[in-house]
C-alpha cells in the first residue's frame, strides 16, 4: 500500500451524480495526484430503499468521464458500503463491550415523549445505566463523553462542539443494522482513510464521528468541509428545482474539460487572472486551505461561457469528432441520410466559434440537411418588414443566378451591389436573405452559409420567399 495519504469520496447512489457530489470528488482527485497519494471510491449504498444499480453505474461513468478512472494506479475501489455490514456490527459491539456504547429499549414515539415532558430536545440518556443487554427492537447508543470536541478542518479552521450538546446518538438500529454515521467511520478506518474531503452538510455529523474515531482506538482523520453550491437566489441547489446533473450537462455537450475546471473553480481560483487554466495547473496549484467559506454559486452562464473557450481550443478535427454524438442520426432534426459531412467540415469552423456547447451545432447547420427549414414566423416578420425586402429579395434572386463561380466573395459582391445601389447597408439587407434560406435570423456567416448550402437549394428557397411575399 502507498504511504502516501488516503482520500476518499463516498457518495450515495440515491439518484442522478449532482454536480456538488463532482466537485467534492475532483477536489479529493486533485489532492490525491498532487500528492502522490491514493483516490478511494466507496459507494454508500447501505439505504436499500433508496438505492439502484442505475445510479452506481452512473456515478462511476460520470467519474470516468471527468478523469477519475478506474485503471488510473491511484484510484482504488470501488468498494461497496453493503460488502462491510459485518464489520460495522462488530465494531458497534466491540464499543458495547468496552462500556462505550449502551443498549435502549425505548421506541422513538417514547423518546419523543419524554423530550416533550423535560421540555429538552433529543434523546436524554435515559438507558445509560440501566445495563441492559442487547435485545430484539433494542438500539445501541453511544455513550457522548463529557467535554468538548474540537474539529480541526482544512476549511472552516478550528470547530469547537460543546458534548452536552450532542445526544447519545444511534449506532445500531432496533433491528440490528448500522446507521450511517457508523458505517462511514467504520469504513473510513477499514480503509486508512487519511482525509476525509466532503460536503459541508456533514459537518454537523463530524464531531459524533471524530468522537467514534477516537472510542474506536484511532486518531480521527484530516477533515475539510468544502462549501454548499447554491443557485442564482443563493439557495441550496436542489435536484428538484435545478439542473444538477452530470449525466445532463455532458448529454447537452458541456465537454469533460469545461466541466472539470469550472467546478474546481467554485469557491477556489487558480493563481493569475484566469480562471481557464489546464487541469495540470490546477492540480499544482489547488490547496484546501484557498477554498472560500462562503456557499459557491453554480452559475450555468459562466459554464457554458468557460466551455466556449474550451470548445474554441479545440483543433477543427477534434471539434468535428465531438460533434459526432450530436449530429447522430438519432439526436439530429433531419432525416439520417441526407447529412453530408463533407458539407459540415466546411462550415466547421466557423461553427465552432460561434456555440457555447455542442447542443447548439444541429441548429446552426440544420438548414444545409432539411429538406425545407421551417421559416421562424417572427423572424421573417422582422427581416421582411421594410417596403425594400420584396423587391430586393427579387433582385437578390435574379443576381444570384447569373453568378459564374458560386463563392462566398462574389454572393456577397453581388449582394453589396443591390445594397448599395438601394442606398441600404448589409447588415440590414442579409437578414430576408438569412430567414428565407436558413429559417433563423442567426446562424454562421451568411455568404459562406450559401456558398456550402450550393446554388439550386439557395435559389430555390430565395424563390420560394418572393412568392410567399406576394
Ligand atoms: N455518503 C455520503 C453522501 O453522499 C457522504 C459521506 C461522506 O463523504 O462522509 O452524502
Amino acid at each position: 500500500m502507498s504511504q502516501g495519504p488516503r482520500y476518499r469520496f463516498a457518495p450515495s447512489p440515491t439518484g442522478f451524480f449532482h454536480v456538488g457530489g463532482a466537485r467534492t470528488a475532483l477536489y479529493n482527485w486533485a489532492l490525491t495526484l498532487r500528492e502522490g497519494g491514493v483516490f478511494v471510491l466507496r459507494i454508500e449504498d447501505t439505504d436499500e430503499s433508496r438505492n439502484q444499480p442505475e445510479w452506481t453505474q452512473g456515478i462511476i461513468d460520470a467519474l470516468a468521464w471527468l478523469g477519475i478512472e478506474k485503471g488510473h494506479p491511484q484510484f482504488e475501489g470501488p468498494y461497496f458500503q453493503s460488502d462491510n455490514a459485518a464489520a460495522h456490527v462488530e465494531a458497534a459491539m466491540r464499543l458495547y463491550a468496552e462500556g462505550k456504547a449502551y443498549f435502549c429499549d425505548l421506541t422513538p414515539e417514547q423518546v419523543q415523549e419524554r423530550a416533550i415532558a423535560s421540555g429538552k430536545q433529543g434523546y436524554d440518556g435515559f438507558s445509560r445505566d440501566r445495563g441492559l443487554e442487547p435485545g430484539p427492537g433494542r438500539v445501541l447508543r453511544f455513550r457522548v463523553p463529557a467535554g468538548e470536541t474540537i474539529v480541526h478542518d482544512l476549511v472552516r479552521g478550528e470547530v469547537r462542539f460543546e458534548n452536552a450538546t450532542i445526544e447519545d446518538f444511534v449506532l445500531l438500529r432496533g433491528n440490528g443494522s448500522p446507521m450511517f454515521l457508523l458505517a462511514n467511520v467504520v469504513d473510513d478506518q477499514l480503509m486508512s482513510i487519511t482525509h476525509v474531503v466532503r460536503a459541508e452538510e456533514h459537518l454537523p455529523n463530524t464531531p459524533k464521528q471524530q468522537m467514534l474515531w477516537e472510542a474506536l482506538g484511532s486518531p480521527a482523520p484530516t477533515w475539510a468541509h468544502v462549501p454548499v453550491l447554491v443557485n442564482e437566489q443563493r439557495k441550496k441547489l436542489s435536484k428538484r428545482r435545478d439542473k444538477v446533473a452530470v449525466e445532463q450537462y455532458r448529454e447537452e455537450g458541456i465537454l469533460a474539460a469545461a466541466m472539470v475546471n469550472y467546478l474546481m473553480t467554485l469557491g477556489w481560483a487558480p493563481h493569475g487572472d484566469t480562471e481557464i487554466v489546464p487541469w495540470q495547473r490546477i492540480v499544482d496549484e489547488f490547496r484546501l486551505e484557498d477554498v472560500n467559506h462562503s456557499p459557491a454559486f453554480f452559475d450555468i452562464q459562466k459554464l457554458l461561457a468557460f466551455n466556449g473557450e474550451y470548445i474554441r481550443k479545440m483543433t477543427v478535427d477534434e471539434f468535428i469528432e465531438a460533434c459526432a454524438h450530436v449530429l447522430s442520426a438519432a439526436a439530429a432534426p433531419w432525416p439520417a441520410d441526407s447529412f453530408d459531412p463533407a458539407k459540415f467540415r466546411a462550415m466547421a469552423e466557423l461553427v465552432q466559434t460561434r456555440v457555447q456547447v455542442l447542443a447548439d451545432v444541429p441548429s446552426m447547420v440544420d438548414f444545409l440537411f432539411l429538406d425545407a427549414p421551417t421559416v421562424d414566423d417572427t423572424a421573417w416578420a422582422k427581416a421582411t418588414k421594410d417596403d425594400w425586402a420584396a423587391p430586393l429579395l427579387n433582385e437578390t434572386v435574379a443576381a444570384f443566378a447569373t453568378i459564374v463561380e458560386w463563392s462566398a466573395p462574389e454572393l456577397k459582391a453581388s449582394l453589396e451591389a443591390i445594397t448599395e445601389a438601394r442606398g441600404l447597408k448589409l447588415g440590414k439587407t442579409q437578414a430576408p436573405i438569412r430567414v428565407a434560406v436558413t429559417g433563423r435570423s442567426v446562424g454562421p456567416p451568411l455568404f459562406e452559409s450559401l456558398e456550402v448550402l450550393g446554388r439550386d437549394v439557395t435559389l430555390r428557397r430565395l424563390r420560394d420567399a418572393v412568392a410567399r411575399l406576394g
